[in-house]
């Protein structure tokens, strides 16, 4: 059977990533979506099993015991991490799609070498700063602390095999696939 490929994610906060991600999925319905752990509460909406498997730290520590992750990262107050079993299952149906953070994404490197990561860069920092005040549900304390995350996170960006700039979601979401179909197809 032809194994998919590995497709690794990431982006700063506020960079739009998840509407550009849901339109690639929705434009690839051959493409899976890596499902991590984490222990942060759901948000109004989440599903479990869908958008991340709910899990308390108990639970997380345990999976990381028994040597169930891929990779893991703590990331603001919370662990995150890939499972091994659900992603060896996807792949073997086609590529996976990973929405994870650079650590977790050179983490996937170093144990995958022919994974490719892409990179969602915003316009201009000045763009992401923008973005981020604007929604309005944000501290400026909080705001701060993404920002401070966020120049680290571009500083990452130059490390990925490619970096898309979100100007416009459907053009970010045509050359994602662009990039897709001439490394996996
Ligand atoms: P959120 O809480 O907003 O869903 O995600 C916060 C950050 O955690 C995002 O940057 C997301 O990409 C990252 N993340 C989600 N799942 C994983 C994972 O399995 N491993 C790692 N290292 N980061 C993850």
């Amino acid at each position: 059977m032809k194994k998919g490929k590995l497709i690794v994610m990431s982006g700063c906060s506020g960079v739009g990533k998840s509407t550009v991600l849901g339109e690639v999925m929705r434009r690839r319905d051959d493409l899976r979506f890596s499902v991590s752990a984490t222990t942060r509460a759901p948000r109004p909406g989440e599903v479990d099993g869908e958008s991340y498997y709910f899990v308390t730290k108990e639970t997380f520590l345990n999976m990381i015991e028994k040597g169930e992750f891929l990779e893991y990262d703590a990331h603001m107050d919370n662990y995150y991490g890939t499972p091994k079993g659900q992603l060896e299952e996807k792949l073997k149906t086609g590529s996976v799609i990973l929405d994870i953070e650079p650590n977790g994404a050179f983490a996937v490197r170093k144990a995958w070498p022919e994974a490719v990561l892409i990179f969602i860069a915003p316009p201009s920092m000045e763009e992401l700063e923008r973005r981020l005040r604007s929604r309005g549900d944000t501290s400026p304390e909080q705001i701060e602390t993404r920002l401070a995350r966020a120049k680290w996170e571009m500083e990452q960006g130059a490390k990925y095999d490619y970096v898309v700039v979100n100007e416009q979601v459907d053009a970010c979401a045509d050359e994602i696939l662009k990039i897709i179909a001439q490394v996996a197809d």
